[in-house]
């Protein structure tokens, strides 16, 4: 596979207030974010040029790096702004965006209360994030609230997730499907998971995994549609008796899983609807701000 660098790509990165050549937007290998995960990042999508819930989004970088204690030194409507402009200066319509926050480099060790905080914004052209998607159970489980801050997008969550991720392809699976600390079901290491059984949607409560905002939005299209839907602790078992299983996320959309392990899914009909309305509601937006 041909990889292109991302540290190799022709555009601006917004960086601390102002754009850089891609190719410039480094930091110093003594940044304590690299070395202790103090970051937090976001992933967007634009359509059309309209980043989906983009305030929704900005405030989520927020919060993380409140509950990762630090304060950024952007506020909403300026990250909201940046965005906007790094969209439009690197002439993208399409896009994914990738916000990321961290602690820089004026001390090392654990504690890191001085240090400075960064911010920078890329965007790229990104089409589907799982193509023909089957889970095998995660080498890991998710962390307990008690264990992590489960509920910041913080870099250090996703390590679990990499390594869950590698461990299901190397047998041939898209992604691993992770457990919460007591063996119930919780996500993907990137999108969160529903089934459907008979004429119900199920999905797991998220009070120890992140509350997608995809999550969110795909739940109240279900209730627009008038489709019975319920927040509860699904055991793994359960999902071997599902009908659907579909997992949502910025990256991931709506995308039908086709399989867990060996037992397989079609693409459903709520699935299918749930698609189509997600993918409605996307462009909509997109045509009402262009407007
Ligand atoms: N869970 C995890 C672990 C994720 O990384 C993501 C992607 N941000 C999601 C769920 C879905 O969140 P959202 O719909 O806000 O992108």
């Amino acid at each position: 596979m041909a990889l292109v660098p991302y540290d190799d790509r022709d555009g601006w990165i917004w960086l601390d207030g102002e754009f850089v050549p891609w190719r410039e937007a480094r930091l110093h290998v003594l940044s304590h974010a690299l070395h202790y995960a103090s970051a937090v990042f976001e992933g967007e999508r634009a359509y059309g040029g309209t980043v989906f819930k983009l305030t929704e989004h900005s405030q989520r970088l927020v919060d993380s790096a409140r509950v990762m204690g630090f304060e950024l030194p952007y506020g909403v409507a300026e990250l909201d702004a940046a965005t906007k402009a790094a969209i439009a200066k690197n002439g993208l319509s399409d896009c994914y965006v990738r916000p990321v926050a961290w602690r820089g480099s004026e001390m090392m060790g654990v504690s890191a209360q001085h240090s400075s905080i960064h911010v920078a914004i890329a965007v790229w052209e990104w089409g589907a994030y799982y193509s023909d998607l089957r889970l095998t159970p995660a080498i890991y489980h998710r962390p307990a609230p008690t264990a992590a801050p489960v509920h910041s997008k913080a870099a250090g969550l996703y390590m679990i997730c990499t390594l869950s991720k590698h461990a299901a392809e190397a047998k041939g699976f898209g992604d691993a499907l992770m457990l919460d600390h007591e063996g119930y079901v919780a996500e993907t290491t990137g999108a969160n998971l529903f089934m459907v059984k008979g004429d119900t949607i199920h999905t797991p409560l998220p009070d120890r995994f992140l509350n997608g905002i995809t999550r969110q939005t795909v739940m109240s299209l279900a209730r627009e549609r008038g489709l019975p839907l319920v927040e509860r602790r699904i055991l793994p078992a359960e999902l071997a008796e599902a009908d659907e299983v579909f997992v949502t996320g910025t990256a991931a959309e709506v995308t039908a899983v086709r399989a867990i392990d060996d037992v397989t899914y079609p693409l459903g009909p709520v699935t299918r609807q749930l698609m189509d309305d997600f993918r409605g509601l996307t462009r909509a937006t997109a045509a009402e701000v262009a407007a």
